[in-house]
């Protein structure tokens, strides 16, 4: 069931129940599957965007990043029952692809910092495979050839770090035709893994 807060409609789960949803959508021969995790600010960001808005309303998955929708939520009466820390079931969904012997492809943050979280993550969690890396600093010409790049790797995870708002519009852009299961915003993720 989706709760609406301030026009955002998230989805009311528990990190187990979000994690069982991606799980049944990584077993899909083909899909684009999208997931955002907005924040308060993101929120009040989408308030004055509504393109922005539509993005993530567009999103399969919308879990709330942050106490803050949380206790909004509760403040409103709405049900939303815990927080799902985006960087948590970032995690969780590098486990699950590591323990399946899936792949993943990181785009985003400064440049170094989506390979150097590469190895890390494959260090975390054995079997993971990283098909790929790029950085979120990119022209239309190097993004050309990024979307060539994912659609031929085909790794079924693509973590996007892109920041508020472009990740998401990124994601939404794209998805469709680069041939990953699952898409996920990242935010600073990559930079916490790298680091
Ligand atoms: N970033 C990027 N390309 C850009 C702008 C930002 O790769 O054009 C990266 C930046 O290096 C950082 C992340 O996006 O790693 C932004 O993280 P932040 O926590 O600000 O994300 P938000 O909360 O805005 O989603």
């Amino acid at each position: 069931m989706k709760v609406d807060i301030l026009g955002v409609k998230f989805d009311n789960y528990t990190m187990d129940q979000a994690m069982n949803e991606v799980v049944q959508q990584l077993k899909k021969e083909k899909n684009a599957y999208k997931i955002y995790t907005p924040n308060p600010e993101i929120v009040m960001m989408a308030n004055e965007h509504m393109d922005f808005m539509n993005i993530l309303n567009r999103g399969d998955l919308v879990i709330p990043d942050g106490i803050g929708v949380v206790i909004g939520a509760k403040i409103m009466k709405k049900d939303i029952p815990e927080r799902v820390a985006g960087y948590d079931l970032v995690q969780n969904i590098l486990a699950e692809i590591a323990d399946n012997k899936m792949t993943a492809y990181f785009l985003g943050s400064a440049k170094g910092i989506a390979e150097e979280a590469a190895h890390h993550m494959e260090k975390a969690y054995p079997g993971l495979k990283v098909m790929g890396t790029h950085d979120g600093y990119f022209d239309d010409q190097e993004e050309k050839h990024i979307i060539a790049s994912i659609q031929s790797l085909q790794p079924d995870v693509l973590l996007v770090g892109l920041g508020a708002y472009r990740q998401e519009k990124w994601i939404d852009d794209h998805v469709e035709k680069l041939g990953v299961k699952v898409a996920i915003g990242v935010g600073g993720s990559l930079d916490g893994m790298a680091g």
